[in-house]
């Protein structure tokens, strides 16, 4: 797809180009191959911030089963597994490797002919019965549909840590930690603050680097398969879930079953070997309440539980909350729509109403549930939208 003249006409216009962007792009490839679908971002490569967040952290394997991907077929991926010979990660559910999910991820890619994304970011985005006017950094793009893909989220910086970010390198929050910039830590001190995944990869690849460790969980340690509870992914919950008819109790409902953060057995097993060796301790059912920098180096905590931390680092293992409203380049669209605890009211489509707007992600939780932000979601969510737009439904998943 190119440019002219620094305007671009096109069917269908995907805004990020994660693994809920590309489930979107491969659907409209398959369903017709005719529709014109421009993906941008701020990279020119697919899923450029899913393998950053997985190489940072350095995640080997992923947290969800080998049939959740962005491909239609769930079976596909176990499928290029065995054909490739890549090992299977040995974990409970089969989730697959780091490796063999980026390796499926290109072929997905390069079988369907997709372009790579232009690299475009709206500035101002427009709709009126004529379509949608997406002005950007690299020029216009005017589109029948807007599907934004983004993931739009802001980061949950704890009110404690006011003073510790005037400081440099004092404080960070776990988006910002990059342990492959890290190769030794030995000596160090470091606090992760929070009980879920990323809390635990980051502990765990900051022990490893020589660090000495504490993990600081509000919460008893949750131990949980999944972050979501699989009766969430089918009629289990989802059917009591879409007949509820009260927007609050729905959102609600969504927000109690994700719950906080929670680990799988195997890498609590892992944090557990470690704790034996004495390198990092895991400080359950306590919080930070106050943090003083300390004037050579470092900084003091004082928990809920009238201990006192001393720490060379703290990192920010508190998770991100959904936010559509923090794209100031969506404001003329957002302003009919309404909002609870920060999720649009989609319709069963996806849509933001009167626009032909859809939202993917997290975004979507109202009308696809807690696991909306999930691989699961990526290929419920393109399902509907497609449908919506072309009236073909390719993939019939109930949901
Ligand atoms: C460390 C980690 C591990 C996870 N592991 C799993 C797992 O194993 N299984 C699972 O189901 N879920 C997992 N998740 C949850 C979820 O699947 C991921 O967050 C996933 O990245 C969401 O995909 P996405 O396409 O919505 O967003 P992203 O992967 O974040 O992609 C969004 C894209 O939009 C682009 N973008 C952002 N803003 C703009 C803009 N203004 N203009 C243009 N482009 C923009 C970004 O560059 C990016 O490429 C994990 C999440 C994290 C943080």
């Amino acid at each position: 797809m190119e440019w002219s003249n620094r305007v671009l006409d096109t069917d269908v216009c995907i805004a990020g180009a994660g693994p809920h962007g590309l489930s979107a792009a491969l659907l409209f490839n398959k369903i017709d191959p005719s529709i014109s679908v421009t993906v941008i971002d701020h990279s020119n490569e697919w899923l450029a911030a899913w393998n950053r967040q997985f190489e940072r952290a350095e995640i080997t394997t992923l947290r969800s089963p080998n049939v959740h991907h962005p491909y239609p077929d769930p079976f596909a991926l176990e499928d290029f597994r065995i054909r490739k010979g890549f090992l299977p990660s040995g974990l409970p559910y089969n989730p697959p490797t780091t490796e063999c999910f980026s390796a499926f991820c290109a072929e997905i890619i390069d079988d369907a002919g997709l372009d790579e994304p232009l690299i475009a970011v709206p500035q101002l985005v427009q709709s009126d019965q004529n379509g949608i006017e997406l002005i950007t950094s690299s020029g216009v793009i005017r589109t029948r549909y807007l599907i934004i893909a983004t993931n739009p989220h802001e980061k949950i910086i704890p009110k404690w840590t006011r003073d510790l970010f005037q400081e440099p390198n004092l404080v960070k929050h776990a988006l910002d930690v990059n342990l492959l910039d890290l190769p030794n830590l030995e000596g160090q001190s470091i606090t992760v603050v929070g009980g879920g995944m990323t809390a635990a990869h980051l502990s765990r690849g900051a022990v490893l680097k020589g660090a000495s460790v504490k993990m600081i969980s509000r919460r008893p340690l949750q131990i949980r398969d999944f972050d979501t509870d699989p009766g969430w992914l089918g009629p289990k919950y989802l059917s009591d879930y879409y007949s509820e008819t009260d927007a609050q109790e729905r959102i609600q409902l969504a927000r109690e079953a994700r719950g906080g953060g929670s680990i799988p057995p195997w890498i609590h097993n892992s944090l557990l070997d470690l704790s034996n060796t004495d390198s990092i301790e895991i400080l359950e059912s306590t919080e930070v309440i106050s943090a003083q920098s300390e004037s050579s180096k470092g900084c003091l905590l004082k928990l809920k539980n009238e201990k006192e931390v001393f720490s060379d680092q703290v990192w920010l293992a508190t998770g991100t909350c959904s936010s559509l409203q923090s794209m100031e380049c969506l404001r003329p669209i957002l302003e009919n729509v309404s909002f609870i605890d920060g999720f649009p009211l989609v319709d069963r489509s996806l849509r933001l109403e009167p626009h032909s707007v859809y939202v993917m992600g997290r975004c979507a939780t109202f009308a696809l549930g807690p696991a909306a932000g999930n691989l699961w979601g990526a290929t419920r969510a393109a399902n509907r939208i497609t449908r919506d737009i072309t009236g073909v439904e390719l993939v019939s998943n109930g949901t």
